[in-house]
């Protein structure tokens, strides 16, 4: 048996000694789930015990993953180490807990990894264990290219692509995911041009010897990088230059690595500068520097004999991609219509519209397309009448209070009684994770000040040992489980002058974690 961590209570009132023996008053209890050990998850459980301070809070995370920090660990690129620096705040959540001088009021906290929820553990056993339950499990679906071609071999989702080179579980290849042939490619063709895209294009134009081999890189994406025999990655927007999804620091930051390591970026097109003319006058700070920056790097003529080359190029937007009659695992084309920019003087917004008729083809073995994650729902929603919102791929709910269905009476929504959610699943897959950790700061103000009202579900107030015994059946990694990974990783790591050597397959973690 699993030992407890900090785990002892299960009354909603209980008598309270603080660490110095004094007796406070009582304090009421309340158990509550955080579903998802992301930023929002962690951010969350941080700000309910800041402000918890009229009630003891008991936390127990249920995470899907034997590794906790979602995509702080599987998404976030190996060469921006200093992102991942919010982990802290889990770690430090766990580790103060139990520290009497840091806990005076003796809240609870319990990690569980390799915990499905809708899988492993109902939603309605949730309802049953739980006063707030939250429901902060991101957006881990695709958000599909629905061109024809779409489901070639040879074009890949950026969140797959992401998710093999961050070692996780779910794509470990050969079992669960076949990499991208990247020594039989030439071209790449990445369509999006949002800050993923822009991680995507550095992986695969870096140098991998001096640039990835340090970081915590895949082994196995490493080594395909290595025979890799990309030479030139297109970036493609179907908007315009100032529409661009990428931030100025990122695009800034691809600029330098180039210019760094030799690798060509080739100038945009004209027309695109000229297609922004207009609006130069009135455009606000951001935009005028990334108009600046742009121009700063396009470059006037080409240096001689480079080896890798990029480029972005906009207005157009994906028709078809083409199959490789010679080798199945590549495709050989992609047909993009060509668009230009309308401008509605009424509104001020700046919209694109196709140009009849033209269309042009990029050369590409190889296609990723990086248009977004895709929330999906958790089974279990329609029973409890928990409401998702399709069209903005998110969980229906104002200020992180979930919403329910309709009410035959109230004509309108309801609120469902002791449900949250925070992070992407809260707001739909976008924003990086200063504004996730603003969010999840409101829906935990909220949950307090329910729970000070008295609103909460109908849990029983038994204590939890039952239902946590069951997690440990279905083999949940505990805090000091994940601890052992963890130290295993680093040391790995060390003897491979890697920061961290993630594993990959779930068995192998267990068997580290359970070690
Ligand atoms: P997630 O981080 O996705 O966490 C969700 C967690 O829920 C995961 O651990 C998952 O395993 C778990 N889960 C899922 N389903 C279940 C289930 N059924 N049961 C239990 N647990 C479940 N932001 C930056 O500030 N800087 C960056 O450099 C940056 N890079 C990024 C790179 C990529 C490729 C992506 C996609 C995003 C990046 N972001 C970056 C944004 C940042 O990652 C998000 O803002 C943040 O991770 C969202 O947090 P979240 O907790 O909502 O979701």
């Amino acid at each position: 048996m699993h030992k407890l961590f900090n785990y002892r209570f299960g009354s909603c009132v209980k008598r309270h000694f603080s660490v110095s023996g004094k007796l406070h008053k009582d304090v009421p209890s309340y158990k509550v789930a955080i579903i998802g050990t992301g930023p929002a998850g962690f951010y969350t459980a941080h700000h309910l015990f800041a402000k918890a301070n009229a009630f003891r809070l008991h936390i127990d995370f249920l995470e899907k993953l034997p590794a906790p920090f979602g995509l702080s660990r599987y998404g976030v690129a190996p060469d921006h180490p200093e992102v991942k620096n919010c982990d802290e705040y889990l770690i430090n959540i766990m580790k103060n807990q139990s520290d009497p001088s840091k806990n005076s009021l003796n809240h609870g906290i319990n990690f569980f990894g390799n915990i499905d929820v809708g899988k492993d553990v109902t939603l309605k056993e949730l309802q049953q264990n739980y006063h707030s339950i939250v429901l902060s499990y991101g957006t881990d679906t695709d958000n599909d290219l629905k061109i024809p071609g779409a489901e070639l071999e040879g074009v890949f989702p950026a969140r797959q692509f992401v998710n093999w080179y961050n070692s996780h579980p779910d794509y470990s290849s050969p079992t669960n995911f076949k990499p991208p042939p990247l020594e039989k490619v030439e071209n790449a063709t990445i369509i999006g041009n949002g800050n993923v895209a822009l991680d995507i294009a550095r992986i695969l134009l870096a140098d991998p010897k001096s640039y990835w081999s340090p970081t915590d890189i895949h082994t196995e994406a490493f080594e395909k990088l290595e025979n890799s025999s990309v030479k030139n990655v297109n970036i493609v927007a179907r908007r315009g230059l100032l529409e661009s999804a990428f931030t100025n620091k990122e695009i800034r930051e691809l600029f330098e690595i180039s210019k760094a390591e030799g690798i060509q970026f080739l100038p945009i097109e004209e027309s695109i500068f000229k297609s922004v003319e207009p609006f130069e006058n009135s455009l606000g700070r951001a935009d005028k520097r990334k108009l600046a920056l742009l121009k700063k790097y396009s470059p006037k003529q080409l240096s001689e004999g480079y080896g890798k080359s990029w480029s972005l190029k906009f207005l157009l937007s994906p028709l078809e991609i083409k199959k490789n009659e010679q080798d199945e695992e590549l495709v050989s084309a992609t047909v993009f219509q060509v668009n230009q920019l309308t401008h509605d003087s009424l509104t001020g917004s700046t919209n694109i519209k196709p140009v009849e008729g033209e269309t042009v083809v990029i050369k590409n073995e190889l296609v990723i397309s990086s248009i977004g994650y895709k929330g999906a729902q958790l089974p279990g929603f329609e029973e409890l009448g928990i409401l998702f919102d399709s069209k903005n791929n998110r969980l229906a709910n104002i200020g992180g209070r979930i919403l329910s269905f309709p009410h035959e009476k109230t004509h309108g929504h309801s609120y469902k009684r002791g449900w949250y959610t925070s992070g992407w699943i809260q707001s739909g897959p976008k924003g990086v994770i200063a504004t996730t950790m603003m969010k999840a700061f409101d829906t935990a103000e909220n949950l307090i000040e329910d729970l000070k009202n008295g609103i909460h579900t109908s849990a029983s107030p038994d204590s939890l040992d039952n239902f946590h015994a069951k997690l440990y059946e279905k083999q949940a990694v505990s805090w000091t489980g994940w601890s052992k990974l963890d130290e295993h990783e680093i040391a790995e790591g060390l003897k491979r002058g890697k920061s961290r050597y993630k594993e990959s397959i779930t068995e192998e973690m267990l068997k580290i974690a359970n070690k």
